[in-house]
């Protein structure tokens, strides 16, 4: 029989949970140490005026993958949490009025291509084949795989090949696709994980694939629901929660993780630990004190990382049924505007925004009557480009409240109620993100998979991470992955 170990995992985002409950479920006494005053991570829950604002993720996909987290501990999902169909998926709009309503029926997608290019309906299902295979190789067989050695890499090397996974998303979209507005529609999905459409390789169209197979969906009560079901279940199995619990240190002694120490001064003595932390932060700060740290701290600091974003929330005294639950807003520059936001130093005059009207799928998000919003604009991260947000941050609301006005919520100002938002300062300090960096490192070939953070430490044994910028990736569904791959190697190491 496997000998109980004392498990600490660092930071309670959606990864760190995730792995939490396997480690509990597991038969192992696990610590969840979150610095903030509730879990969730990025996807942390503001509350202003009665209105409830998720931070960060609103798109659920892949609900099999947060159900077998219940399951494996012997519980039902729907007694923690209860997920709602949104339908369509997406709306995708333009400047030119025309809109495109992403959902799952065939009819009505082939009827909208068909509108704009007759010739892309057959692209479209050509395209649809190809990110089918992508999925079934990258995400159902190597989504949840630790890639720890090179071997492991060239094990899948034949099939990135078959797949031209060398590619990039929007490349491969053209090549089935000729309509400009349906290869954005097709190409934009790796922005949700902090992937440039036009740098990221075409494995991420996998998305499109995933969507399409588990639908879109939306807690009722919102992702901060979510999160609380996951917490709820943890402590269920006997799992502890320390919020208001920074860790300042990670102590190694003869070449093994000892204890967690937190910046109040309180230890924790463990067997193995898990950080869900950013990767930089993890080496660079928290084993800054060790030779590991500062060499793995500097290497990860000359990676490429993750755009940045500007969140705002925004509470309305009136609810906009034009509005669906979730409406990409794209600009008038695609191409431009992205290279802009992942490559250079200032801040665009333009954007494209992706507005967040969850109150579409469940009012009690809001006062009754009333719409709960966010809007978010990606913008490069601190990396690249030194805005002072403090300054920044007012013009920029003004400018989307303006740009908003215009083209989809009239009178927005005459409503507004409440409004707030977070810039990539937040990123960096409220959440230790390199770079303010939303998504961590970009998911791009050369940072993928084995090349990618390992799930273990190769140096320090009993030292593991878990979260966007370990292997697969960012998003719910890749860090939710990222618990599976690290939980295997922890569990089977508690084993012997
Ligand atoms: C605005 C926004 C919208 C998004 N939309 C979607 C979406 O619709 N769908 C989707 O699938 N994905 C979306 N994503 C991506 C997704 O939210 C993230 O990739 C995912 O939630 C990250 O989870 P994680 O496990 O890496 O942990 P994180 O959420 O990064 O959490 C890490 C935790 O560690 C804590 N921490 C840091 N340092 C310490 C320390 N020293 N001590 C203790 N705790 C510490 C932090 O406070 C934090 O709680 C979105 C992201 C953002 C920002």
């Amino acid at each position: 029989m496997t000998q109980p170990k004392r498990a600490v995992v660092i930071g309670a985002g959606f990864g760190g949970i995730a792995l939490a409950i396997r480690l509990q479920a597991g038969g192992h006494q696990t610590t969840l140490l979150e610095k903030r005053d509730k879990a969730g991570g990025r996807a942390y829950v503001y509350e202003d005026h009665g209105f409830v604002f998720d931070a960060g993720p609103t798109v659920i996909t892949d609900p099999s993958a947060l159900e077998e987290l219940f399951t494996l501990a012997g519980r039902k999902m729907s007694d923690y949490v209860e997920l709602l169909p949104v339908n369509p998926f997406y709306r995708l709009c333009w400047e030119d009025g025309s809109y495109f309503d992403y959902a799952n029926d065939q009819d009505a997608l082939d009827r909208q291509i068909h509108a704009r290019n007759p010739a892309d309906v057959e692209g479209y299902r050509r395209f649809l084949a190809y990110s089918k295979a992508v999925f079934e190789e990258g995400y159902l067989k190597l989504g949840a795989v630790p890639f720890l050695s090179f071997r492991d890499m060239l094990q899948a090397g034949p099939q990135l090949a078959r797949l031209q996974a060398w590619t990039s998303v929007y490349g491969m979209v053209s090549r089935f696709i000729e309509n400009e507005q349906l290869r954005q529609a097709f190409s934009f999905h790796s922005l949700l994980v902090g992937g440039n459409p036009f740098a990221t390789s075409s494995i991420y169209t996998l998305i499109h694939a995933l969507e399409r197979e588990w639908g879109v969906w939306f807690p009722r009560g919102g992702t901060g629901a979510l999160i609380k079901g996951m917490i709820k279940l943890f402590e269920d199995l006997g799992g502890r929660v320390e919020l208001n619990a920074e860790v300042s240190r990670i102590d190694v002694q003869e070449g093994r993780a000892r204890t967690v120490q937190l910046a109040d001064g309180r230890q924790f003595a463990v067997d193995m630990v898990a950080s869900n932390a950013d990767v930089v932060h993890t080496y660079a700060k928290l084993l800054g004190h060790h030779p590991r740290g500062v060499r793995q701290g500097e290497a990860l600091k000359r990676k490429r990382f993750s755009m940045s974003l500007f969140v705002l929330y925004f509470g309305l005294s009136k609810r906009h049924e034009q509005l669906r639950h979730h409406t990409v807003c794209f600009g008038q520059r695609y191409r431009g505007l992205i290279e802009e936001i992942f490559n250079h130093d200032t801040l665009a005059d333009d954007f494209s925004l992706y507005l967040h009207a969850p109150c579409a799928t469940d009012p009690s998000l809001a006062p009754p009557g009333c719409g709960s919003h966010y809007v978010l604009a990606p913008v490069p991260h601190l990396g690249n480009a030194e805005i002072d947000w403090t300054v920044e941050g007012p013009r920029y609301r003004d400018r989307i409240f303006d740009y908003l006005e215009q083209h989809y919520i009239p009178d927005l100002r005459r409503d507004l109620v409440t409004s707030r938002f977070i810039t990539p300062f937040d990123f960096r300090d409220e959440l230790n993100a390199h770079h303010g960096s939303a998504f961590s490192l970009e998911p791009i070939l050369t940072q993928s998979a084995w090349f990618r953070p390992h799930n273990r430490d190769t140096t320090i044994p009993n030292l593991y991470l878990v979260g966007a910028g370990t292997h697969p990736g960012a998003g719910i569904p890749g860090v939710v992955g990222s618990a599976k791959a690290t939980a295997g190697l922890m569990l089977s190491e508690a084993r012997g």
